[in-house]
């Protein structure tokens, strides 16, 4: 199949693996430029499902169906990281697809990232691969504290211990419950920036500045933009994009997340070959949106500009809004300069991703302070609890 070094046009018929919110955003954004979307997931009336032309709900190891959603489509990219390569595989002997098989296979073990990312000269934490508590042992000696991640299918903090003395070895490994995991070094960060960054098909590259990004539970809470570094730290954080997507040919939309150590130094923490929660805001504040990006760079058009049109802040709307009932969307739709953007779940679970806000200001601490404001007055009371977990 040489589909992959063609253009492809508005009116084609773009695939995407996983229907969740950033499947929905990457959809709506293609549809508005006139493409067709089908999305292939095991579920139903899923979040991008809702908005695309087709939903094919099957199992990612269906090969059949596999094969038969890549015939019928153009291109196909993903929007969710736990998607098996071999997926990726089936669907490419018959469409291109991008991030390809060995973007997504590096980005989701942490120690094949790790060490692509060091052989590429960048700056990550110390680390160590972890397949025993003896390894945990003899890592342990080296550097204290640190925090022990599952190799695989992390996210959200979550397959993640922080060992800050030897007497908590023994029950860290314990915790973390797998054969394969990495121990790196504690990094005492000042803060955490993100930069995504696109690659088209012809090798053209375009990142955006770098967001700072605030944490809650290990979950993102606030990103803002811009995130209010020294032009040094701006050029050297896009330049570290650029390099990891030239190392490893990425087509499509990556996000790069950073620690800025309190001497002002970068460190990679890690990668995601997909839009990224942390973008969002560049719908509203950017000419160009991550998700339109995305479109372009896999369809091989010029991407957009990443210009930032106003300062903007964005904050996430987990599950947790609706623990006293269904959110006032009025009271928050009150405050003028936020857009709503709900992502079609109806099980309103704790710490499950239901939509964001995003507001536009003057600099990008009063535009947090107006979206926080306005989840504060989603989340003022009224009825029916809810029940529990997940994204
Ligand atoms: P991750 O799943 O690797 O993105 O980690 C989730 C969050 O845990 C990060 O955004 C950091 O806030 C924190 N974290 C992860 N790794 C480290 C580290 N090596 N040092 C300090 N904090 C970390």
């Amino acid at each position: 199949m040489n589909k992959s070094e063609a253009v492809i046009l508005p009116g084609a018929t773009i695939g995407i693996f996983g229907s969740g919110q950033l499947g929905r955003m990457t959809a709506i954004a293609a549809k508005q430029m006139g493409y067709r979307v089908h999305v292939f997931s095991p579920s139903h009336d899923s979040p991008a499902g809702q908005v695309a032309d087709l939903e094919i709900q099957a199992p990612y190891d269906d090969v059949e169906a596999i094969e038969r959603f890549a015939k019928q489509v153009s291109v196909i990219t993903l929007e969710f990281e736990n998607i098996p390569v071999d997926t990726l595989r089936a669907a490419a002997k018959h469409a291109p697809v991008h991030p390809s098989d060995h973007v997504l296979g590096t980005a989701q073990n942490r120690i094949r990232e790790k060490s692509v990312l060091k052989e590429a000269g960048l700056p990550v934490a110390n680390s160590h691969p972890i397949r025993s508590l003896e390894d945990l042992k003899t890592a342990s000696q080296e550097f204290l504290p640190g925090v022990l991640k599952t190799a695989n299918g992390g996210y959200d903090g979550k397959g993640q211990v922080i060992v800050k003395a030897a007497d908590e070895v023994d029950s860290a490994w314990a915790q973390l419950d797998t054969d394969e995991a990495i121990f790196e070094e504690f990094v005492d960060f000042d803060c955490e920036i993100s930069v995504v960054a696109a690659r088209n098909t012809n090798g053209m590259i375009a990142c955006y500045d770098p967001v700072r990004n605030v944490h809650r539970n290990h979950i993102l809470d606030v990103s803002l933009s811009p995130a209010g570094m020294t032009s040094k730290l701006v050029a050297d954080a896009k330049e570290m994009a650029s390099t990891v997507m030239e190392e490893l040919k990425v087509i499509g939309v990556i996000c790069i997340e950073f620690f800025v150590t309190r001497d002002g130094q970068l460190v990679i923490n890690e990668i995601a070959p997909r839009p990224h929660n942390s973008g969002h805001l560049t719908i509203d504040s950017h000419l160009t949106s991550q998700f339109e990006q995305q479109v372009r760079a896999v369809c091989g058009l010029e991407l957009g500009s990443t210009e930032q049109i106003k300062p903007a802040a964005m904050v996430n709307l987990l599950g947790d809004c609706w623990a006293d009932g269904e959110p006032k969307w009025d009271s928050a739709l009150g405050i003028p300069n936020i857009k709503l953007h709900l992502y079609g779940k109806d099980v309103p679970a704790i710490g499950r991703k239901m939509g964001h806000i995003t507001a536009l200001a003057d600099s990008p601490e009063q535009a947090a302070e107006d979206a926080k404001a306005a989840r504060s007055l989603l989340e003022a009371k009224l009825s029916q609890p809810i029940s529990s977990s997940n994204s």
